[in-house]
């Protein structure tokens, strides 16, 4: 038995945040979006659910890899969540997103293999005592509702995933040379292209007041960042995609 309960000390609330498409745009307005795309080895233990809800991709080089497609609050590793206050807490909790809620636990890993994201990172705050509440029983998540209802939502959204990466790839022949190349680096790689590439292929959403709600974050971002030169990616990448945005309003 694994036990685990969040404190609100807020050191998770930092760096990536991968987003289902719906809470991404429901928080347009507040987060600086990106499409991550991260290849999984057909070795990985993450392969076989990544291959359900995600895409999967012969390299160049005749590799098959899982590709794991997330629409992703794209922060700086040391920077904060935009919606945690001075308090640590959440300013969105009634409305945060599902990965928030199903934390420690991540859908894009089989149940059974979920055992290791239960230890705290270094300098994390959550309570793991066996005064906690217990969580992980075997290789079975307890309380299952958030795991479940993200789980949920990324199969529904699966096939969509899947045309959007077909129709990029297809466009962007680069992006399969990008993808082999982050595969082999060490710890794994991504690729990080403009959420206006989605957006686009949306069928039913209004674009245009997405992308001005977008470009108020992606502007808002590049505030957060200062003048600090270790995030000159960042700072290139949110102008980059506000630019792509603006072609959408
Ligand atoms: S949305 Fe809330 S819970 Fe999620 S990372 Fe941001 S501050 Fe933390
Ligand atoms: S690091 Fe742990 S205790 Fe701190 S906010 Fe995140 S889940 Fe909660």
């Amino acid at each position: 038995m694994r036990h685990f309960r969040c404190t609100a000390c807020g050191k998770c609330c930092a760096g990536w945040l991968p987003l289902t498409i719906s809470d991404a745009l429901l928080h347009a307005g507040r987060f600086p979006l990106a499409v991550v795309w991260t290849p999984v080895r057909q070795a990985a233990k993450d392969f076989a659910a990544t291959e359900r809800l995600g895409f999967t991709f012969r390299t160049p080089d005749k590799k098959t890899v899982a590709v794991r497609i997330c629409p992703t609050a794209y922060i700086p590793p040391t920077m904060t969540c935009p919606a945690l206050t001075a308090d640590n807490l959440c300013a969105i909790h009634g409305a945060k997103p599902l990965r928030c809620k199903a934390m420690p636990f991540f859908p894009y890993r089989d149940e059974g293999h979920q055992a290791d994201l239960l230890i705290p990172r270094a300098g994390w705050d959550c309570d793991v005592s066996p005064l906690a509440p217990s969580v992980y029983d075997g290789k079975t998540i307890v309380d299952r509702a958030d795991f479940d209802a993200e789980r949920a939502e990324l199969l529904a959204q699966a096939p969509l995933i899947r045309s959007y990466a077909q129709r990029l790839l297809e466009t962007v022949p680069a992006m399969g040379g990008s993808l082999a190349k982050a595969l082999l680096k060490p710890g794994g790689g991504h690729v990080a292209v403009s959420f206006a590439s989605l957006l686009r292929h949306l069928p039913n959403e209004d674009r245009s007041r997405i992308a001005a709600r977008q470009i108020g974050a992606l502007t808002e971002a590049s505030h957060r960042l200062g003048t600090e030169s270790g995030w000159a990616e960042y700072r290139r990448n949110y102008q980059d995609w506000a630019w792509e945005m603006e072609r959408l309003t």
